[in-house]
Protein backbone atom coordinates (compact mmCIF):
# COMPACT_ATOMS: atom_id res chain seq x y z
CA UNK A 1 0.00 0.00 0.00
CA UNK A 2 1.08 3.44 -0.84
CA UNK A 3 3.00 5.44 2.21
CA UNK A 4 0.31 7.75 3.46
CA UNK A 5 0.98 11.76 2.59
CA UNK A 6 1.29 14.34 5.46
CA UNK A 7 -2.20 15.87 3.69
CA UNK A 8 -3.63 12.05 4.17
CA UNK A 9 -2.63 12.74 8.07
CA UNK A 10 -3.84 16.34 8.39
CA UNK A 11 -7.72 14.91 7.09
CA UNK A 12 -7.42 11.65 9.34
CA UNK A 13 -6.54 14.07 11.93
CA UNK A 14 -3.38 12.67 12.54
CA UNK A 15 -1.66 15.71 12.72
CA UNK A 16 -2.65 18.87 13.27
CA UNK A 17 -3.48 22.26 10.71
CA UNK A 18 -5.09 25.33 11.05
CA UNK A 19 -8.34 24.23 9.00
CA UNK A 20 -10.35 26.97 7.71
CA UNK A 21 -12.75 25.36 5.50
CA UNK A 22 -14.40 21.45 5.03
CA UNK A 23 -17.46 19.86 3.65
CA UNK A 24 -18.12 16.46 2.38
CA UNK A 25 -15.38 16.62 -0.78
CA UNK A 26 -12.60 18.74 0.72
CA UNK A 27 -10.34 20.30 2.58
CA UNK A 28 -8.42 23.75 3.22
CA UNK A 29 -5.76 24.63 5.63
CA UNK A 30 -3.03 27.26 6.21
CA UNK A 31 0.17 26.31 4.76
CA UNK A 32 3.22 25.52 6.90
CA UNK A 33 5.56 27.72 4.94
CA UNK A 34 3.50 30.95 3.97
CA UNK A 35 4.58 32.46 0.64
CA UNK A 36 1.94 35.52 1.35
CA UNK A 37 -0.31 36.63 3.93
CA UNK A 38 -2.28 34.45 3.21
CA UNK A 39 -1.32 30.92 2.14
CA UNK A 40 -4.33 28.29 1.91
CA UNK A 41 -3.85 23.86 0.75
CA UNK A 42 -7.07 23.34 -0.60
CA UNK A 43 -7.20 19.66 -1.09
CA UNK A 44 -9.50 16.41 -2.49
CA UNK A 45 -10.73 14.32 1.01
CA UNK A 46 -10.07 11.64 -1.81
CA UNK A 47 -6.52 10.61 -2.51
CA UNK A 48 -5.73 11.72 -5.74
CA UNK A 49 -1.79 12.16 -6.41
CA UNK A 50 -2.09 15.22 -9.12
CA UNK A 51 -4.02 16.64 -12.06
CA UNK A 52 -2.54 13.86 -13.69
CA UNK A 53 -4.17 11.41 -11.59
CA UNK A 54 -7.44 12.91 -12.00
CA UNK A 55 -9.63 10.86 -14.65
CA UNK A 56 -13.38 11.81 -16.47
CA UNK A 57 -15.10 10.64 -13.10
CA UNK A 58 -13.36 13.26 -11.00
CA UNK A 59 -14.57 16.19 -13.21
CA UNK A 60 -17.55 16.92 -10.28
CA UNK A 61 -14.34 16.82 -7.98
CA UNK A 62 -12.43 19.30 -10.11
CA UNK A 63 -14.93 21.70 -10.91
CA UNK A 64 -16.00 21.50 -6.68
CA UNK A 65 -12.25 22.49 -5.86
CA UNK A 66 -12.86 25.72 -7.74
CA UNK A 67 -16.53 26.33 -6.57
CA UNK A 68 -14.90 25.82 -2.83
CA UNK A 69 -11.80 28.30 -3.43
CA UNK A 70 -14.05 30.77 -4.73
CA UNK A 71 -16.14 30.43 -1.61
CA UNK A 72 -13.38 30.50 0.79
CA UNK A 73 -11.91 34.00 -0.39
CA UNK A 74 -15.65 35.32 -0.37
CA UNK A 75 -16.19 33.89 3.48
CA UNK A 76 -12.32 34.98 4.27
CA UNK A 77 -13.32 38.75 2.27
CA UNK A 78 -10.23 38.38 0.23
CA UNK A 79 -11.33 41.51 -2.52
CA UNK A 80 -8.38 42.54 -3.76
CA UNK A 81 -7.22 39.09 -5.77
CA UNK A 82 -5.69 36.09 -5.23
CA UNK A 83 -3.09 33.59 -7.38
CA UNK A 84 -4.41 29.78 -7.47
CA UNK A 85 -1.30 27.20 -8.46
CA UNK A 86 -1.22 23.89 -8.49
CA UNK A 87 1.93 22.03 -9.08
CA UNK A 88 1.53 18.82 -11.12
CA UNK A 89 4.95 16.68 -10.81
CA UNK A 90 8.61 16.72 -9.52
CA UNK A 91 9.77 19.15 -12.14
CA UNK A 92 6.71 21.24 -11.44
CA UNK A 93 7.69 21.52 -7.90
CA UNK A 94 5.13 19.23 -6.69
CA UNK A 95 6.85 17.69 -3.22
CA UNK A 96 3.31 16.33 -1.96
CA UNK A 97 1.55 13.79 -4.09
CA UNK A 98 -1.70 14.73 -2.99
CA UNK A 99 -3.39 17.10 -5.81
CA UNK A 100 -3.75 20.33 -3.94
CA UNK A 101 -4.41 24.09 -4.56
CA UNK A 102 -2.25 26.78 -3.09
CA UNK A 103 -4.56 29.90 -2.98
CA UNK A 104 -2.15 33.02 -1.91
CA UNK A 105 -3.65 36.65 -1.47
CA UNK A 106 -2.85 39.78 0.44
CA UNK A 107 0.09 40.77 -1.50
CA UNK A 108 0.80 41.65 -5.04
CA UNK A 109 2.15 38.87 -7.14
CA UNK A 110 4.89 38.62 -10.08
CA UNK A 111 4.65 37.11 -13.14
CA UNK A 112 5.84 35.21 -14.61
CA UNK A 113 6.11 32.94 -11.58
CA UNK A 114 9.59 31.22 -10.48
P1 LIG B 1 3.96 21.49 -3.24
O1 LIG B 1 5.40 21.87 -3.31
O2 LIG B 1 3.76 20.00 -3.16
O3 LIG B 1 3.14 22.12 -4.33
O4 LIG B 1 3.39 22.13 -1.93
C1 LIG B 1 3.36 21.49 -0.71
C2 LIG B 1 3.04 22.54 0.32
O5 LIG B 1 2.66 21.88 1.51
C3 LIG B 1 4.20 23.48 0.66
O6 LIG B 1 3.81 24.83 0.43
C4 LIG B 1 4.47 23.20 2.13
O7 LIG B 1 4.82 24.35 2.87
C5 LIG B 1 3.15 22.62 2.61
N1 LIG B 1 3.29 21.67 3.71
C6 LIG B 1 4.19 20.65 3.79
N2 LIG B 1 4.04 19.97 4.94
C7 LIG B 1 3.01 20.59 5.60
C8 LIG B 1 2.39 20.32 6.86
O8 LIG B 1 2.73 19.41 7.60
N3 LIG B 1 1.36 21.15 7.21
C9 LIG B 1 0.94 22.18 6.41
N4 LIG B 1 -0.07 22.92 6.86
N5 LIG B 1 1.51 22.44 5.21
C10 LIG B 1 2.54 21.66 4.81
Amino acid sequence: MAESTIFQKIIDREIPAKIVYEDDRCLAFEDIHPQAPIHLIVIPKRAIASIDDLDEADEPLAGHLLFAMRKIAAELGIVDGYRVVTNCGRSAGQEVMHLHFHMLAGRRFGWPPG
